[in-house]
């Protein structure tokens, strides 16, 4: 194990009717609050209602901005930020799922940063205030709504990063699983998708004597597939839609890597450039890559991967190598995502290997790609090519 600090500042309100708590945090800030969300699920399904309800029993002084797109944009961000030194903004207030959040978190620190935000982005520039903000969460999937992580694309320049920094934990989160009974099917998966990602990003480390976190991580990976195919069966459910969404919450809140490297985040860096050029759901592109990943890193050397096969996806070791056991469970886990629904291969998105050099690039915005095993320009591709059918 390594040595580690543990710090989370979020404050979590989880559970049903607790949007009422927004009077609690409200309390505490300034009134002049700026409302952002997304395309208008929450005008459909009540969720702005609720929020809007207790902003005048505030008496609040209430901006909006709407629109922020699935991967926010730059552009979306610089309105936000426009709007907040314009109105004099003290709190801002994200209702939606990962891409709102995100976006909510640059605005609220380029409202201080004088230069272009991209700088903030692409580590040219540090934030060093920023305005106070919550989340409604509405959809269980990044972990946004506890971590300080935020990942905006440039649209102009086909380029998604993800930034962070510690002004960029939100203050407070309201995690109201019925907020999120109206969540479609295919986003309800790529959120599964996404949260089991995270845990499995997480669990490809290469610190020894992580028994606990480990068996923590394989905890959150064993409800989340116990769950998620009994929501899909019954969208409304409350009990699975609150299963799934404490498990996104805790995939990625700081939690599971104590003591670790960190674990690889390779096949997040690949997927982020696919989002980029092609603008696919987030959660679609990590289902096509990561087995593709793991089966690709087994090649050298599958012990994380044997274990993760036996501890989570029960299969049995008599008799076989590492290397057999190890692709079972990734076997597994692209059965387990295929029974969901979720894509399996770039075709499904009508993605060719005509623009794989550039998707390589891409995949490099970093100086260095995964941890587990260090990858090349070359074992990109190899990702990607297994990828392709
Ligand atoms: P999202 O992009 O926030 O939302 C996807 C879609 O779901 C939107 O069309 C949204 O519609 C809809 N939606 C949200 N809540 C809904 C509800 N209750 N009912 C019906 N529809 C609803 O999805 P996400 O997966 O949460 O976020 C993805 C983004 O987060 C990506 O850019 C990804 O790279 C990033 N990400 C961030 C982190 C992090 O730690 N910060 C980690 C992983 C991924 P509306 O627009 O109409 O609301
Ligand atoms: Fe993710």
């Amino acid at each position: 194990m390594q040595s580690f600090v543990q710090e989370n500042p979020t404050r979590i309100w989880f559970g049903e009717g607790q949007i009422k708590q927004l009077q609690q945090e409200l309390g505490s800030a300034g009134k002049r609050v700026l409302l952002v969300y997304g395309g208008g699920s929450i005008k459909a399904n009540g969720v702005y209602k609720a929020v809007k309800e207790q902003l005048e029993h505030r008496q609040a002084e209430v901006f909006e901005l709407s629109g922020v797109e699935p991967n926010p944009r730059l552009t979306t961000v610089n309105k936000g930020i426009e709007i907040c030194r314009d109105k004099q903004i003290e709190l801002i207030l994200a209702v939606g799922g990962g891409s709102v959040i995100d976006c909510v978190k640059a605005i609220s620190a380029g409202a201080y940063y004088e230069g272009d935000f991209w700088d903030i982005v692409t580590r040219q520039a540090v934030p060093t205030r920023a305005i106070p903000f919550g989340t409604v969460l509405t959809l269980a999937a990044t972990g946004s709504e506890m971590n300080n992580i935020s990942v905006i694309t440039h649209w102009e320049r086909n380029e998604k990063r993800g930034w962070s920094s510690r002004l960029a934990y939100p203050k407070f989160s309201i995690l109201d699983p019925t907020y999120t009974h109206s969540v479609p099917m295919d986003q309800t998966v790529y959120g599964i998708v996404d949260m089991m990602s995270h845990v499995l990003e997480q669990y490809f480390h290469r610190t020894s004597n992580t028994t606990m976190i480990d068996r923590f991580m394989e905890s959150v990976l064993l409800t989340v597939i116990e769950a998620a195919p009994m929501l899909l069966a019954d969208l409304h459910n409350t009990d699975f839609r609150a299963a799934v969404m404490y498990a996104g919450t805790t995939a990625f809140n700081g939690l599971l890597s104590s003591g670790t490297d960190g674990g690889d985040w390779a096949s997040h860096q690949i997927e982020h450039g696919l989002s980029a050029i092609y603008d696919i759901p987030h959660g679609g592109g990590l289902a096509i890559l990561f087995p593709n990943w793991m089966q690709h890193c087994a090649e050298d050397d599958p012990s994380r991967m044997t274990k993760l096969a036996v501890n989570v996806f029960g299969i049995d070791s008599a008799g076989k190598t590492d290397y057999e056991i190890a692709s079972e469970g990734i076997l597994a886990l692209r059965n387990f995502w295929n029974s969901l629904g979720a894509p399996s291969k770039l075709g499904d998105y009508g993605i060719d290997a005509s623009r794989f050099d550039e998707l390589v690039e891409k995949s490099f915005m970093k100086d260095k790609v995964g941890q587990y095993k260090i990858m090349t320009r070359e074992t990109v591709k190899d990702i990607l090519m297994r990828s392709l059918s």
